[in-house]
């Protein structure tokens, strides 16, 4: 074959099959995914619960192998963790006995990363997700939205440049959750990451992303792809969801889940 060079996406997942063993049975989570996430792109991940929404992160993560197919990053195959890849869950997992600061520094600590420069990087990422006055408080006397912003902070500190976040915002209440997407949509825009949002909150895939991903129900296979209008995704969310055709495509998208939904098994 003579194919023309190209380059490689950020992200790239070849029919990616995962099986979980156990002694007793094998269990498919994903079947046959094929994925190309650009350099700078934000796309979110949608489908019905457990159908292997966590599992794809874990594999790009490279905190599980794929039973079958290729995950590729930059061009090169995905065998473990990597500084290079931020996960970013909705427990935020602060440490109490630590300060803020310290907590932020945490995966520098984790990763060896952690000297002047660094910790000078994290503390400006602080000031920047207006923390820096909260610095030497403990976790326990922070809200549920400052929280969550530690842990992005503490993300962002190693300087990944793919950031894979889990449903980030469903623990934190309405408010906060919107105030929040803004600022990390902001964020990462800024800071030209690349992202993978999984959600179940389907206003705030297309309020966020650039594309929207539909998986079906397990084994999770890709179904659809909406792509999101670029007035809608250059709006912040919150504004977004005051622009046209947004309650159309969310329409659409709440269609889809339901036709899933309704799927035999
Ligand atoms: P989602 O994040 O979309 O809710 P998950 O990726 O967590 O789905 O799970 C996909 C499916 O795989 C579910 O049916 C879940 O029960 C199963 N599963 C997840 N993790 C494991 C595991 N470690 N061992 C066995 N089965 C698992
Ligand atoms: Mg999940």
């Amino acid at each position: 074959m003579n194919q023309i060079p190209s380059t490689p996406a950020k992200i790239e997942l070849g029919h990616v099959t995962h099986l979980y063993l156990s002694t007793s049975r094998a269990f498919m989570a994903v079947k046959d995914i094929n994925l190309r996430v650009e350099e700078g792109e934000f796309i979110s991940l949608v489908g019905p619960s457990g159908c292997g929404k966590t599992t794809l992160l874990s594999l790009i993560a490279g905190l599980e192998r794929p039973t079958s197919g290729t995950i590729l990053l930059d061009g090169k195959p995905v065998t473990g963790t990597s500084p290079q890849v931020g996960y970013m869950l909705q427990q935020d997992y602060l440490f109490n006995w630590r300060t803020i600061e310290e907590n932020a520094f945490l995966g520098l600590d984790i990763q060896g990363l952690r000297n002047k420069e660094s910790e000078e990087y994290a503390l400006h990422l602080l000031e920047e997700m207006e923390l820096a006055d909260v610095r030497k408080a403990s976790p326990a006397q922070l809200s549920g939205g400052m929280r969550q912003r530690v842990a992005l902070v503490r993300t962002l500190a190693c300087q990944p440049d793919v950031l894979l976040l889990d449903e980030p915002f469903s623990a934190l209440d309405y408010t906060t959750k919107l105030k929040l997407e803004d600022l990390v949509f902001t964020t990462l825009r800024r800071h030209k990451k690349t992202a993978i949002l999984v959600t179940h909150d389907l206003s705030e895939a297309i309020a966020m992303g650039d594309r929207v991903t539909v998986l079906s129900r397990n084994p999770g296979e890709v179904r659809s792809e909406l792509i999101v209008p670029p007035h809608i995704r250059e709006s912040l969310p919150f504004a977004a969801r005051n622009q046209d055709l947004f309650q159309e495509l969310l329409q659409q998208l709440w269609k889809e889940m339901e036709v899933i939904a309704d799927e035999p098994k």
